[in-house]
């Protein structure tokens, strides 16, 4: 299967003439900077490396993966945001969700006046492929979002590699999650799928949901078109000292340490939910969260508020279930034992 990206891509943004910013046309490091009306006084006065070269090097470095085929954004939502900018037209162009999945794809597609398609998942939350094959020769259809570990489910998402392999438009793969998966990553299948976008986030796993770092990797095309469209200092030089902080070597040890606290307690937690009356059923889960079914979540997730426990109520978007992020040690004991106080 041969796709042109070009082809996929929106008139306007292929032929748009990017903003140039200061910083991209010198990059040099000595002389005096009279060139981007900043202030001359000051610590943080200078705009910051628009391309974000440094964090790029290091997670090239981590991830055997060129500088080329990364994009950074302002959290992973930005790469969500500006997918549907490259790719879909407003009002003619579509996208395919699988429902229950992460809000933002929906909100992105309603911001943007993009049509959004929204395939239920089985009672497995898995693709339904039947269900799907029809939708895969519309040449409307631009971008196939998929969630794996999917939120608010957990699970991790199969026949991933069907959609890749019979699909012409853009699958683009939210992997937000996938640091606490035994799942293997679709980050190292770039090179075989041109029309591929892995999304991950500093924002889960590493720790730092207020830094606003996330990241898309694709072929360097799609990223090129990313790059051409992004806000030029799209992440502030503050972000980026934090994130090379946390990236360096020692502290990377300690982000692994985490992971694996964090996975240990979520076995923990299952095992002791397993015991909460109230608790139906447990959702399998490759995330750092668990969805468990109650009799009547409205009313659990109310007396958890009362008692400071707060939890996401996701009854709305499947009947009686409620979202449990793993804490800490000391968080998850307060969550069990104020679950078993309720009644
Ligand atoms: N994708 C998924 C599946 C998420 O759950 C979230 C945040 N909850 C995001 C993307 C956005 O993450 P961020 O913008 O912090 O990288």
């Amino acid at each position: 299967m041969t796709i042109d990206i070009k082809n996929l891509v929106r008139k306007n943004i292929l032929n748009l003439q990017p903003y140039s910013s200061a910083r991209d046309e010198f990059e040099g490091k000595n002389g005096i900077f009279l060139d981007a009306n900043e202030n001359p006084f000051g610590n943080l006065n200078r705009y910051p490396d628009p391309s974000q070269r440094k964090i790029k090097e290091k997670l090239s470095e981590l991830n055997q993966i060129s500088i080329e085929n990364i994009f950074l954004g302002n959290g992973s939502d930005e790469a969500i945001d500006l997918a549907f900018r490259i790719f879909c037209e407003p009002k003619k162009d579509k996208v395919l969700t699988f429902s229950p999945t992460y809000g933002m794809y929906e909100v992105s597609a309603n911001i943007n006046d993009v049509e959004l398609i929204n395939l239920d998942l089985d009672k497995n939350f898995q693709i339904d492929l039947e269900t799907l094959k029809p939708y895969l020769n519309d040449e409307n259809l631009k971008i196939i979002f998929i969630c794996s570990p999917n939120n608010p489910t957990g699970n991790s998402i199969q026949n991933i590699k069907y959609i890749l392999e019979n699909f012409n438009g853009i699958v683009f793969i939210d992997e937000a999650y996938i640091d606490f998966s035994p799942e293997e990553t679709f980050r190292n299948q770039i090179e075989n799928y041109p029309n591929l976008i892995v999304s991950q986030t500093f924002s889960k796993a590493w720790g730092m949901a207020s830094v606003r770092v996330g990241i898309a990797y694709a072929s360097d095309e799609i990223i090129k078109f990313y790059n051409k469209i992004k806000p030029p200092y799209n992440i502030s030089q503050l972000n980026q000292d934090a994130i090379l902080n946390t990236i360096d070597n020692e502290k990377i040890n300690q982000v692994s340490e985490n992971i694996e606290i964090i996975l240990k307690e979520k076995k923990n937690l299952i095992e002791n939910l397993e015991e909460v009356d109230l608790v139906k059923k447990i959702y399998p889960s490759d995330a750092n969260f668990i969805l468990v079914k109650v009799d009547n979540a409205d009313s659990v997730y109310q007396k958890l508020v009362n008692q400071n426990v707060i939890i996401r109520n996701r009854n709305s978007v499947i009947k009686n279930c409620l979202r449990i992020t793993v804490g800490s040690p000391e968080e998850n004991k307060k969550l069990l034992k104020t679950l078993k106080s309720i009644n």
